[in-house]
């Protein structure tokens, strides 16, 4: 099984990524925190993205697509993954199943967390294991980034019927179980 989950900052999509991962006992890949890990180590991947991931930017298109074919090439993928904040951009989605394409490997199933603004922002500023892109100048730009870079993707799945929309302002447990059963649906 291949996923991707979209949702906003705050949208619970690292919380649901890894409860799916343990459930469907699949890979779990998170390009926010490859960057933030990578960060920390000053690794030349982390140098490169430090500027943006530290402001809520994107981190460009070619570090990131690159990252993700690099992790995706690795032996411990056969047995299926999420990706958690991956696709970001039109551009990375259709790099991904470009490269999906040539290993004779499907689309992936796209799972997108729902949720109002005002919610994406509330959760953020108020977590409790903050990060330091969650102050709210750069939670409000995340959001904006959101909006205009990430959500004109979710046409792209929905137009390959590969979408699956759930409701994100619910508790963990509902959302999960939403998840699954449009999962199990569509399968
Ligand atoms: P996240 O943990 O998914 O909220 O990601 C944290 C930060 O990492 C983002 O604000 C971006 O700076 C960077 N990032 C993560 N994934 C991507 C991606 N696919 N494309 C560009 N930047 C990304």
């Amino acid at each position: 099984m291949k996923l991707v989950i979209l949702g906003g900052p705050g949208s619970g999509k690292g919380t649901q990524a890894a409860l799916l991962c343990r459930r469907l006992d699949i890979l779990l890949v998170s390009t926010g925190e490859i960057f933030r890990r990578a960060i920390a180590a000053q690794t030349e991947l982390g140098k490169k993205a430090q500027p943006y991931v530290e402001k809520g930017e994107l981190v460009p298109d070619p570090i990131a697509i690159e990252l993700i074919r690099d992790r995706l090439g690795q032996a411990d993928t056969s047995r299926g993954w999420l990706l958690d904040g991956y696709p970001r951009t039109a551009f990375q989605a259709e790099e991904l199943d470009f490269f999906l394409e040539r290993t004779g490997e499907r689309r992936p199933w796209a799972i997108y967390l729902e949720t109002p603004e005002d919610v994406l922002l509330e959760r953020c500023l108020n977590r409790r294991d903050k990060r330091l892109d969650d102050s709210p100048e750069f939670v409000r730009r995340r959001i904006q980034l959101f909006n205009e870079r990430t959500i004109p993707i979710l046409d792209y799945y929905d137009y390959c019927h590969q979408l699956v929309t759930v409701n994100g302002n619910q508790s963990s447990d509902m959302v999960l179980q939403e998840i699954l059963a449009g999962i199990m649906v569509n399968k």
